[in-house]
C-alpha cells in the first residue's frame, strides 16, 4: 500500500453539531495525511433524509475554519473526485447495487414495513428475535425465493424493494486494523444489511464503501463505534474485488467520571462544552455552549484533543499544529478510551493564553472592561494583563484579576480588615503616604527599595505593613506584587487611594 498516494476523508453526517469525538477524528486523519505528505478529504454523508438537520453543514465547515483542520478537497475547495456530498451523487450507487446482484452478493427483497413486522412479533412470541440472515431468506420475500421472471414482473410493476447484501453463512472474516491488530468475525451472527433502500437512495455502508473506492481513499481513519459495521465492509470490498482499504478505529472520548461514550449531557451536567462551536438547535430552540464561545483558543483546543487518544512517546505535551504533524502517527494512538478532563482543557487554555501578546489580550479584554462601565488606557491595560494573567485561564477572567488598577476600592474587604487593619496600622500608614510624597522616582523597584528600607529601620513588620497597604490600594488581599501596582497607577493615585482607606477604615481602637 506505501506505493499509493496517502488519501483520507472525514465523512460526517450533517445530523446536528459536531461532537468533539468528531473534530479529533478529523484532526487525527489531518495529521496523518500532512505527516504522509497525502490528502485530506471532507465528504458530507446525507444520503439518510430523515436525520437531516438545517445548518448542520455550515456548521461543520466554520467549526474546521475555526480550529484549523484544513481538507485539500471538499465541497467548497472541489477536487477532482467530486461531488463530495452523497446527495449529489445519488445517481452512481444504484448501478453498483446491481453489480452485487448480477455477481450473487446482493439480492432484492421486496418485504414490506408489514410483513417484517409481523415476523418480527411472531418471533417475539415464541422469545426469539427475528434477523435477516441465510436462515430466513429463504422463507422470505426477494430474489433468491422468487424465480427471476417473477422478480423482472414486481419491480416493472412498481413494488418496492430494497437492495440486501447476501452474508455469506458460517465463514469467518479476517480483518486487520492498525490499532485493534486482527480482528476476526464469523458471518453466522451478521444479516442481510440494506444496502439500498426503497426511497431510492443507498444506505451509509453502499454508499461509504462505493465513495472510499471512487475517492482512492487509502486509510479509513474512525471512530470505534464503526467498528462492528467492519465485517460488512471488507466483505462489500471483497465482494466488488476492490483492494480494502487500511482501516484504524480510535478509542472512544469517555466521560470524566465513569465509563461511557462522552455525551452532551455529561457536559450539561459537568459544565463544560462537547462541541468546539455554540449550536443552536434549529427546532427546539436549545443552545449547546462551544469551545470557541467559552473562550478556549482554537490552538490549545487542538492541543488537548490531540493528546486524547494519542501520545508522543515523551513527557511534551504543548504542541503546535506543526509539531502535532511532526510527532503523529497511528502507531501511538492507544488502544483504551480516553477520559475526557476538563481541568486538563483548561490547564492548555491558559498555557496558550500566557503565551500570547499582552496587547492582543488587552484588544480581547476591551470589551469587557467597557461592559463594566471604565475606561481604561490601551496602554496601562496592556501592563495590567502582563502582571495577572499567570492567574487565569481565559481572557473572560482576566477582568477580576486587574478590575482594581482602574477602580478605587469601593468597599475594603471585611475579613481583610478584621485581620489585617491593627491599632497601629492607621498610624503607620500615614507615616507611609508621607514617605511615598517624597519619593520622585516612582517605578517598583525603587518604591520597594525605600518602603522595605523604612519598615526595616521602624521595626515595623513587613507582613504587617505590606498587608494594610495592599488593603488600602486593592480593597482587598489579592493581585499581583504591590509595587508593581502602585507603579502602573501611578503616584497620584496611591495617595489618594491611601487617603480615603485611612479616612475609611480610621483609627481602630
Ligand atoms: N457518515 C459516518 C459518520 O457520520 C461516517 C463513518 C465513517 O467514517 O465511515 O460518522
Amino acid at each position: 500500500m506505501s506505493h499509493k498516494e496517502i488519501r483520507v476523508r472525514f465523512a460526517p453526517s450533517p445530523t446536528g453539531p459536531l461532537h468533539i469525538g468528531g473534530v479529533r477524528t478529523a484532526l487525527y486523519n489531518y495529521l496523518f495525511a500532512k505527516k504522509n505528505g497525502g490528502k485530506m478529504i471532507l465528504r458530507i454523508e446525507d444520503t439518510d433524509q430523515t436525520r437531516f438537520v438545517e445548518g448542520a453543514e455550515k456548521y461543520i465547515n466554520e467549526a474546521f475554519k475555526w480550529c484549523g483542520v484544513e481538507f485539500d478537497e471538499s465541497i467548497g475547495k472541489g477536487g477532482k473526485y467530486g461531488p463530495y456530498k452523497q446527495s449529489e451523487r445519488k445517481h452512481l450507487y444504484k448501478d453498483y447495487a446491481q453489480q452485487l446482484i448480477a455477481k450473487g452478493k446482493a439480492y432484492y427483497a421486496f418485504d414490506t414495513a408489514e410483513d417484517l413486522n409481523e415476523i418480527r412479533n411472531s418471533f417475539e412470541a415464541e422469545k426469539k428475535t427475528f434477523v435477516y440472515n441465510a436462515a430466513e431468506r429463504s422463507k422470505l420475500n426477494n430474489s433468491l425465493t422468487l424465480s427471476e421472471e417473477e422478480t423482472k414482473q414486481l419491480i416493472s410493476s412498481g413494488k418496492e424493494y430494497v437492495i440486501r447484501f447476501k452474508m455469506p453463512e458460517n465463514e469467518v472474516v479476517v480483518m486487520e486494523d492498525i490499532i485493534r491488530g486482527r480482528v476476526e468475525v464469523n458471518t453466522s451472527v451478521l444479516d442481510d444489511k440494506i444496502l439500498f433502500k426503497s426511497d431510492g437512495m443507498p444506505t451509509y455502508h453502499l454508499a461509504n464503501i462505493v465513495d472510499d473506492h471512487l475517492m482512492e481513499i487509502s486509510h479509513v481513519i474512525r471512530g470505534e463505534e464503526w467498528l462492528p459495521s467492519l465485517p460488512l465492509h471488507v466483505l462489500l470490498y471483497d465482494a466488488f474485488e476492490w483492494e480494502r482499504p487500511v482501516f484504524a478505529h480510535l478509542p472512544l472520548l469517555l466521560k470524566p467520571d465513569g465509563n461511557g461514550k462522552l455525551s452532551k449531557r455529561d457536559g450539561d451536567r459537568l459544565g463544560f462544552p462537547v462541541f468546539p462551536l455554540q449550536w443552536k438547535d434549529p427546532k427546539s430552540g436549545e443552545t449547546s455552549r462551544g469551545y470557541r464561545e467559552d473562550g478556549y483558543f482554537p490552538q490549545a483546543f487542538i492541543n488537548m484533543l490531540a493528546l486524547l487518544g494519542w501520545n508522543p512517546g515523551d513527557e511534551r505535551e504543548l504542541f503546535s499544529m506543526d509539531e502535532l504533524i511532526e510527532a503523529f502517527s497511528l502507531e501511538r494512538v492507544g488502544k483504551s478510551g480516553s477520559k475526557f478532563d476538563q481541568e486538563k482543557a483548561k490547564w492548555f487554555n491558559h498555557q496558550y493564553l500566557i503565551k500570547q501578546d499582552d496587547e492582543f489580550l488587552a484588544n480581547k479584554l476591551m470589551p469587557i472592561v467597557i461592559k463594566n462601565g471604565v475606561l481604561a488606557e490601551k496602554e496601562q491595560l496592556t501592563k495590567a494583563i502582563s502582571l495577572v494573567k499567570e492567574r487565569v485561564s481565559f481572557v473572560s477572567e482576566l477582568w477580576d484579576q486587574l478590575d482594581f488598577f482602574f477602580k478605587r476600592p469601593q468597599e475594603y474587604d471585611e475579613k481583610a480588615v478584621k485581620k489585617r487593619w491593627k491599632a497601629a496600622s492607621y498610624d503607620i500608614l500615614l507615616e507611609l503616604k508621607e514617605l511615598l510624597e517624597n519619593v520622585s522616582d516612582f517605578t517598583s523597584e525603587n518604591t520597594e527599595t525605600v518602603v522595605k528600607q523604612w519598615i526595616e529601620e521602624k521595626e515595623y513588620g513587613m507582613g504587617a505593613v505590606m498587608n494594610a497597604f495592599r488593603l488600602l490600594v486593592v480593597g482587598a488581599l489579592k493581585g499581583p506584587h504591590l509595587f508593581d501596582i502602585i507603579e502602573l497607577i501611578g503616584q497620584e493615585e496611591t495617595l489618594e487611594r491611601i487617603d480615603q482607606g485611612l479616612h475609611e477604615l480610621g483609627r481602630k481602637e
